[in-house]
């Protein structure tokens, strides 16, 4: 099978022909469908998230069930799935206390060895996944059984960019209806973080962007007031819309020290701050004690939108099958696997909001 293999930091990836592993007794073949690039994706070819190449990248993924191992229960051939980037095993710590989207299994997935580059090197693959291939061999803990009709570019984003910034807005922040929010950050999840706001029923939903098409594409989604930092402090500009205030919540989707602070500040007093974006494992955010007491804000982490998806998942489906959700208006371009190196061009270009592999 094909797969885009990351072989060395910020080279283009190698499209090439690999050999999957043979299927564990926990595993399954799943034939990919769909793959959205996602900046993570980047932020392991340029060193800001640590993944040891050779790997296949990509984790934002949906495919179909071909073959699996004797001791899986939950899939069988034909099955279709969502691939989830940090999987969900029901049994660890985590899982049973209701926060599987900080399994146990997902750290020792990572460094497993996947599939075989023609010279006989092994091969690991992004979060256990690498779906940019033709097919990976996955454990049953990372794949979500799912039943719906929505075409495979818009389920694909549901593995990542999706439930990561929806699930940010419910259930990480767990907006109140009639709420602010400021969004900094209109990327994929930026959109995403936006559709849950207004799911959620917030009043105000401020969506800041340099990128006028990404302004423009939150406004579609749900933004009522659209704020471009190139034009003067967010901060300020957020705050002269809340009656001096700022937001009742604030979201971080990029992962930048700097807008991380931004974030904090754009929050009212007593307001919530939820860090969204992925920012490189060297980066450190420097700030005031005395604001940390004195202002009560809740400063959240969030990864994978705090998630469990055998639960959210569907949740999701069901709300893009009814309409709530538009993943339809955050596909930009659909791509060959030929084309991924480019699809990263586009992304630090500005030129998308997701590219979809298909
Ligand atoms: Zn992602
Ligand atoms: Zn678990």
């Amino acid at each position: 099978m094909r797969a885009a293999v990351f072989v060395e930091q910020d080279k283009p990836l190698s499209i090439e022909e690999v050999t999957p592993n043979a299927v564990g007794p926990r595993e399954a073949l799943v034939r990919v469908t769909a793959s959205g690039v996602c900046h993570s994706d980047l932020s392991v070819i340029n060193g800001g998230l640590p993944f040891p190449p050779p790997c296949i990248l990509g984790h934002e993924g949906t495919g179909i069930v071909e073959e699996v191992g004797d001791q899986v229960t939950t899939l069988k051939p034909g099955d279709r799935v969502v691939a989830a980037f940090v999987p969900a095993c029901g049994s660890c710590y985590y899982c049973v206390n209701g926060q599987s989207n900080l399994c146990d299994v997902g750290a020792t997935s990572f460094t497993a060895t996947h599939a075989t580059r023609a010279d006989g090197t092994p091969l690991g693959a992004m979060t256990g996944l690498g779906t940019f291939a033709e097919a990976m061999v996955v454990d049953e803990a990372g794949l979500v059984k799912v039943e719906t009709d929505l075409p495979d570019e818009q389920l694909a984003l549901i593995g990542c960019g999706v439930t990561t910034g929806v699930g940010a807005a419910l259930n990480t922040a767990q907006i109140k209806p009639g709420s602010s929010v400021a969004v900094i950050g209109c990327g994929g999840v930026g959109q995403a973080v936006i559709q849950g706001a207004r799911i959620a029923g917030a009043s105000r939903i401020f969506a800041i962007d340099p990128v006028e098409l990404k302004r423009k594409t939150a406004e579609q989604l749900g933004a009522t007031d659209l704020i471009d930092p190139a034009q003067g402090d967010p901060v300020s500009q957020v705050q002269a819309l809340t009656g001096g205030r700022g937001a009742d919540y604030a979201f971080e989707v990029i992962g930048l020290p700097e807008t991380i602070l931004q974030a904090y500040n754009t929050a009212r007093r007593g307001g919530t701050v939820t860090v969204v974006g992925a920012a490189r494992m060297d980066a450190t955010v420097t700030m005031s004690a005395f604001q940390l007491f004195y202002e009560e804000k809740k400063l959240l982490g969030c990864i994978y939108g705090s998630a469990q998806v055998r639960r959210d998942f569907p949740r999701f489906i069901a709300l893009t099958e009814t309409g709530r959700l538009d993943l339809g208006s955050m596909v930009s371009r659909r791509i060959s696997l030929d084309e991924v190196n480019d699809a990263f061009r586009a992304m630090q270009a500005g030129e998308v909001i997701r590219s979809v592999v298909v």
